[in-house]
């Protein structure tokens, strides 16, 4: 068991000595030191000072339905004295996975009825990759294997998923992309449409697509992957015109339309789906964080009947798997969740009070003098933070502003992410009105702390 005695001081000093954590720069954490969480509840986290937190990151964006379900925990320990572990390699299954399977072909759009389980949203993308491949060559098309992707997007660290990420600082420490993965432009329209109207930029954005499959040749290109909103890279929602122009696009080529829901799925743009949203008829739909809660690690890939049926009919075996794919304890807990999810009518309520509520009440912060715009949909939120609110001018030192205001975020009692000098947000979706009020009125006294900082 965790020695829950020890102090704050003693884990730090541990958690420097031997703990190499994720997305972290080493040296200045060490000469920091981490904060400890230790407990949380609903919506708020606690450290080991005692100090409470309103999470308004949902944890990485996946706690949906909050801290503190007993009966996720009860899913849990149910499964692990029934059946703790059983694979589904070799023609076995069991009663967790394919329940699960059955109900989230129930909840996808369209005809994503079958699913390919893994443990995480990393591995459901490089499962993608293998698919999608796989899928041209059963039926001849060998050359078809270029995927493209968008700059900034977000698709998970493996690999395969940082590649088809467009993070250039990701692909640089690790010789990526792998081949035949290359990246078109995002619809990014206040740091790089703002002189253009929205509408005719989500437009061109979007035909970036069409131009790039004419020049690499329809013939080789097999699927184009994006998250209806990108998360990680800074909550970008693109101009009305865009998903429109996508999908013309992809139904004219012969191309596969691959959804990344990591984010996006069970409720957080008050659908089920991001997907649902924009009206999209995904190929194959990448999903994980909110689909346990993230209360254990599950992920999946939901595929369409008409692949399905080829990688059925045509594909031999797929060579393809994980120990943990379809894990009966994490199919349980995301069965389990998305029981939840129904019976609060958690979408429902995104959608026609709770959202509409937050997204009102964090436009207010438009009006401070460091916020040069503040958008979002559903359970979702951004501010851009800008040196000059008249201008929009960025800051000498980009991304020190955005630091600061995480900073100051956490001191006032409230987790929001710094992407840059983007702050953003995606709180727990059962995040009330009375949250809602907390949640903007700290997010304005950190802006306020953070203006008073730059100044001096
Ligand atoms: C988080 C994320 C991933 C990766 O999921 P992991 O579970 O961290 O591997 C993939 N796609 C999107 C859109 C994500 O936000």
């Amino acid at each position: 068991m965790v020695d829950s005695k020890r102090s704050t001081d003693e884990w730090q000093s541990l958690d420097r000595d031997h703990f190499l954590h994720p997305f972290t720069n080493y040296k200045e954490l060490n000469a920091k030191g981490s904060r400890i969480i230790n407990r949380a509840e609903g919506v708020y986290l606690w450290d080991t000072d005692g100090r409470q937190y309103l999470d308004g990151m949902s944890g990485l964006w996946c706690v949906n339905v909050g801290y503190g379900r007993e009966e996720l925990a009860e899913a849990a320990h149910r499964q692990m004295r029934e059946l703790p572990y059983y694979n589904a390699f070799f023609q076995t299954a069991h009663p967790p996975a394919i329940d699960l399977a059955q109900r989230l072909g129930e909840l996808a759009p369209g005809d994503l009825n079958q699913v390919f389980f893994t443990g995480s949203g990393s591995e459901a993308n490089d499962t993608v990759v293998r698919t999608v491949r796989h899928y041209w060559s059963c039926l001849g098309q060998t050359d078809k294997k270029i995927i493209i992707s968008r700059q900034n997007a977000y698709h998970g660290s493996t690999m395969a998923g940082a590649s088809l990420g467009g993070m250039q600082f990701m692909h640089e420490q690790g010789g990526l992309p792998i081949p035949d993965i290359t990246h078109i432009g995002q619809p990014y329209w206040f740091k790089e449409g703002r002189d253009e109207d929205p509408g005719e930029f989500g437009l061109r954005m979007a035909q970036e697509l069409e131009e790039t499959i004419n020049k690499l040749g329809e013939h080789r290109v097999a699927a184009f992957i994006a998250e209806p909103i990108q998360g990680a890279g800074g909550v970008v929602i693109p101009p009305d015109t865009y998903w429109p122009e996508i999908k013309r696009i992809c139904s004219h080529y012969q191309i596969l339309l691959v959804v990344d829901e990591v984010i996006c799925g069970f409720g957080r743009t008050g659908k089920w789906f991001g997907s649902n949203t924009y009206d999209l008829q995904p190929d194959l739909m990448p999903i994980a964080k909110g689909m346990s809660s993230g209360y254990l690690p599950i992920g999946g890939v939901m595929v369409s009947d008409r692949i399905a049926r080829v990688l059925t009919e045509e594909g031999g075996e797929f060579a393809h798997g994980f120990t943990y794919s379809g894990h009966p304890v994490c199919c349980a807990v995301a069965s389990a969740n998305i029981d939840i999810i129904k019976r609060e009518n958690i979408v429902e309520t995104v959608a026609s009070e709770t959202g509409p509520y937050l997204q009102k009440r964090w436009r207010e912060l438009g009006d401070h003098p460091l916020v040069g715009e503040a958008r979002g949909i559903g359970f979702l939120g951004a501010l851009e933070l800008v040196a000059d609110k008249k201008t929009m001018g960025t800051f000498d030192k980009p991304g020190e502003t955005g630091l600061n205001c995480r900073e100051n975020a956490f001191n006032n009692g409230l987790v929001m992410r710094a992407v840059g000098d983007t702050m953003i947000i995606a709180p727990p979706l059962v995040l009330g009105k009375s949250g809602i009020d907390e949640l903007v009125t700290k997010a304005r006294k950190s802006l306020d702390d953070t203006l008073a900082m730059t100044s001096t």
